[in-house]
């Protein structure tokens, strides 16, 4: 044993030793990359799936339980391609992302006119008493959690932001809500949303608000909802609604959430505008005894987090 461990290490040179952390630091790279690619999607649960399936065949292996192991090295194999098929969207989207991050300059600029045209489409829908849900992708893919949709991939604009609420007779997109995507596109519209599985939302609260909320509660969009009865826009995310923000707040909140860090510095920053949006509201208590920010029971762990 010794000599051996002697052995590799009289074998060791600079370059070997360089070459090895380089290896290594580059494979951490890319799981750290994978892992926050995945955040927040149900891609994050395949891979614990993966990872135990991969156990119990280390296991067997280990035991020498032949048949098993047979049985699970065949599934792995066929497992792989399966994997690719299943997820064969979020891999293109997963390559273009890289190549997003390669190129983030003029991101920010980008994300505040963005932020500003929505702000600007609310508060024109929010006077002229129409409603609306408009849903922004972050990292989690949206389009499997919504039913039918249209497909419109088209530039964001504030006109054409509002007019596609228009509740006119031959409108048929003005139902629903609209999905801006990852690339700063109108991505959807007409968009079935999963509705909130809260039991005890206000009566206030119908399917609009709760569409908007439950896309918040399976991943980590945002949803800016605005009520057709009262003119109120609210802001959903993570499972939480701040209600009846002033276009000003929603315009600070959104450029919090969207400031365009990643990882640490994106929770930061998103803790940040939920506590702004809170404290606003409180001191906005008094005359606006409706205002405030109702975290849903079940998904008070999240609001938490977020305070
Ligand atoms: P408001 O305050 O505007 O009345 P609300 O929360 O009371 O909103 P409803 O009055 O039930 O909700 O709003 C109905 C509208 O909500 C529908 O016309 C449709 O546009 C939208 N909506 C309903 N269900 C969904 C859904 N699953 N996904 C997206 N939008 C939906
Ligand atoms: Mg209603």
């Amino acid at each position: 044993m010794t000599a051996s461990l002697r052995e590799f290490l009289d074998g060791l040179t600079v370059a070997s030793v360089l070459t090895t952390v380089v290896d290594v630091a580059l494979v951490y790279y890319l799981i750290y990359r994978l892992l926050l690619t995945i955040r927040g999607t149900r891609a994050a649960q395949m891979v614990v799936g993966i990872v135990l399936v991969g156990a119990a065949f280390f296991v067997a292996e280990r035991l020498e339980l032949s048949t098993v192991s047979w049985l699970l090295d065949n599934f792995i194999s066929y497992f792989i391609i399966l994997i690719i098929v299943v997820f064969q969207n979020d891999i293109r989207r997963a390559l273009g992302r890289i190549g997003q991050n390669v190129m983030p300059f003029g991101r920010r600029q980008e994300t505040s006119q963005i932020v500003d045209e929505v702000v600007a489409a609310t508060a024109q829908i929010a006077r002229a008493r129409l409603g609306a849900i408009i849903v922004f992708e972050r990292d989690a893919a949206l389009e499997e959690f919504v039913d039918d949709a249209t497909r419109i991939d088209a530039v964001l604009s504030r006109q054409l932001l509002v007019s596609l609420f228009v509740p006119a007779r031959d409108n048929e997109l003005h139902d629903g809500a609209v999905v801006i995507g990852k690339n700063h596109r109108i991505e959807l519209a007409r968009a079935l949303l999963p509705l909130s599985r809260a039991t005890d939302l206000g009566p206030e609260f119908g399917t609009r608000h709760r569409a908007a909320l439950g896309i918040t509660e399976d991943t980590d969009a945002v949803a800016v909802v605005v009520s057709e009865e009262r003119g109120e826009i609210s802001l959903c995310f993570k499972g939480s609604i701040a209600r009846d923000l002033e276009p000003v707040l929603l315009r600070r909140a959104l450029v919090g959430l969207f400031a365009g860090g990643r990882a640490t510095e994106d929770m930061a920053e998103e803790a940040e505008a939920a506590a702004e949006v809170g404290k606003a509201l409180a001191t906005l208590g008094e005359p606006r005894a409706d205002a405030r920010i109702d975290p849903v029971p079940e998904r008070a762990e999240a609001a938490e987090a977020m305070q």
